[in-house]
C-alpha cells in the first residue's frame, strides 16, 4: 500500500469533513498554510504535545500551531488564565489591566522595546511596523530579504497576484548574509529607504539564522543612511528569554512579535523606540490610527502572560538541549546513511530537508511531502515543508523517537533530483 493509500485508509472521517468543507471554503480550507493534498487530518483535541484527529489517530505535535504553542496544547496554567478571564468577559471597548501586564513582561525581556502596541496577527504587526517606519522617516521604500516571510498584507506580499505593481516598486529584496550585496541593491536609493525588515531566524526560509556580524552590519548601515532596522521575531522570539536580539546582541529600532506571546490565542505586537512608537500616541496631533476591535484582547493577553511567566530561563535552556539532541541524532544518522538530507535549526526550532536543495520552499515537492506524510504515518506532525518546533512537554524519548522516525522516513524516500 502506498503512503497515500495508507493515509486515506486511516483518515476516512477527515476525508468526509474535507468534502463537506469544500462546499463552503475554497479548496476546503481557510488557511493556506495548513492545507496539503489530498486533505489534512481534522484535529479534535490536543494536550501537551499530543493531538488527536477525528478518526482517533494520535500524533506527537512538533509544529504547535506553527511554533506558537511553546507550552504545548491546553497547558494547565494557560487554561486557568483563559477560564478566569472568559468568566470576567471576553472583550471590552476599554483598556484592561492584563494588556499592561503583558506589555511590561515583553519590555522586561526586550530592552529595545520601549513602547509597544498589540495586534491580532503577525500580519498586522509587520504592516504597522512598516507603516510606522514610513511615517517616522517620511520615506517610502522598504527592504526585505530573499526567502522572507512577513505575513500576507500587500507590502509583505509585493510581487504576487492581486497586488498592484506600484507596490512592488516600494519593496527591494536583498541578498541574505551579504553586506556588499545589500549596499549594491540599495545604491542610489539610500535616501528613500524607510526600513529594512529581517527575520533574525528565518522561518519559511528554512530555519536559517543570520550571522550576528551580518545583523551588526545592518545596524550600522541603517544608522548610516537614516533608515530603521526592524526585527521580525514572530518566530525567532522563542529562541531565548530575550528573543533573538538577546541571543545575537543587536538592538533593532522596531520588533514584531506574535506566536508565543499569545499563548496559543490570536495576539501579536509591534514595538520599539519610544520616538518612533510615539506616533501612535492619540494625544498628538496627526497621530497614526491603530484601531482594531480585538487589539490587546484580554483573553489572548491572559494566555500570553501565563505562557511567558511559565517560560523561565531554565526552560529555554532545556528546549535548546532537546533541539541540539535532535539535530545531533538526525545529523549523525544522515551522515552514516549518506542521503543528501540535512537538518538545521536554532534552539527549539528545526528544519529537516529531505533533499539536497538549499531552500525549504524550493525543496523538491515530492521529497518534502514524502517526509511529511511519512512522519504523519509514524505519528508525528510537522509542517509540510519539514519545519518543526519543540514544546516544553516534549521528553528526551519523544525527541529520540522523532529523530529515528525522520531517519526511517528519509531513508525510505526515493532519491530526489535537485
Ligand atoms: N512574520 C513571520 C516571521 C512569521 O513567521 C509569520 C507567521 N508565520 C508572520 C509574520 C505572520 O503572522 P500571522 O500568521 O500571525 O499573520
Amino acid at each position: 500500500m502506498s503512503r497515500l493509500d495508507e493515509y486515506r485508509a486511516r483518515t476516512p472521517r477527515s476525508a468526509e469533513l474535507f468534502e463537506r468543507a469544500s462546499r463552503s471554503l475554497p479548496g476546503g480550507s481557510t488557511r493556506t498554510t495548513v492545507f496539503f493534498p489530498p486533505y489534512a487530518p481534522y484535529i479534535a483535541s490536543g494536550e501537551g504535545i499530543r493531538i488527536r484527529d477525528v478518526d482517533g489517530n494520535v500524533y506527537r505535535d512538533f509544529l504547535g500551531n506553527y511554533t506558537s504553542l511553546i507550552l504545548g496544547h491546553a497547558h494547565p496554567a494557560v487554561v486557568a488564565a483563559v477560564e478566569e478571564q472568559v468568566r470576567l468577559g471576553s472583550a471590552f471597548a476599554a483598556p484592561t489591566v492584563v494588556e499592561i501586564e503583558l506589555a511590561e513582561e515583553i519590555r522586561r525581556r526586550l530592552p529595545s522595546v520601549e513602547l509597544l502596541r498589540f495586534t491580532n496577527s503577525g500580519t498586522e504587526a509587520t504592516m504597522f511596523a512598516l507603516r510606522a517606519a514610513r511615517a517616522f522617516t517620511g520615506r517610502p521604500l522598504m527592504a526585505r530579504f530573499e526567502r522572507f516571510y512577513h505575513g500576507t498584507h500587500d507590502i509583505a506580499m509585493a510581487g504576487t497576484p492581486g497586488i498592484p505593481a506600484a507596490i512592488d516598486g516600494l519593496m527591494v529584496t536583498l541578498p541574505w548574509g551579504d553586506p556588499e550585496g545589500v549596499e549594491r541593491a540599495l545604491r542610489g536609493r539610500e535616501g528613500e529607504l524607510a526600513a529594512i525588515i529581517i527575520e533574525p531566524v528565518q522561518g519559511s526560509g528554512g530555519i536559517r539564522a543570520a550571522e550576528p556580524g551580518f545583523l551588526a552590519f545592518l545596524r550600522s548601515y541603517c544608522d548610516r543612511i537614516g533608515a530603521l532596522l526592524i526585527f521580525d521575531e514572530i518566530i525567532a522570539f522563542r529562541i531565548g528569554p530575550n528573543g533573538a536580539q538577546g541571543v545575537f546582541g543587536v538592538r533593532p529600532d522596531l520588533t514584531t512579535l506574535g506566536k508565543i506571546i499569545g499563548g496559543g490565542y490570536p495576539l501579536a505586537a509591534f514595538g520599539g523606540r519610544a520616538d518612533v512608537m510615539g506616533i501612535f500616541d492619540a494625544r498628538r496631533r496627526g497621530a497614526l490610527t491603530h484601531g482594531g476591535t480585538f487589539n490587546g484582547n484580554p483573553v489572548a493577553a491572559a494566555a500570553g502572560l501565563a505562557t511567558l511567566r511559565e517560560m523561565t530561563p531554565d526552560r529555554y535552556a532545556r528546549l535548546e538541549v532537546l533541539g541540539d539532541r535532535l539535530r545531533a541524532r538526525v545529523g549523525d544518522g544522515f551522515r552514516a546513511a549518506g542521503p543528501e538530507a540535512r537538518i538545521e535549526g536554532v534552539a527549539s526550532l528545526f528544519q529537516a530537508f529531505a533533499g539536497p536543495s538549499e531552500s525549504a520552499v524550493a525543496t523538491g515537492h515530492d521529497a518534502a511531502s514524502g517526509l511529511f506524510l511519512g512522519l504523519l504515518l509514524e505519528g508525528f506532525y510537522l509542517a509540510p515543508r519539514g519545519m518543526g518546533a519543540i514544546a516544553v512537554p516534549a521528553t528526551e524519548s519523544d525527541i529520540d523517537e522523532l529523530a529515528d522516525a525522520i531517519l526511517r522516513v528519509v531513508g525510505s524516500l526515493a532519491p530526489v533530483v535537485a
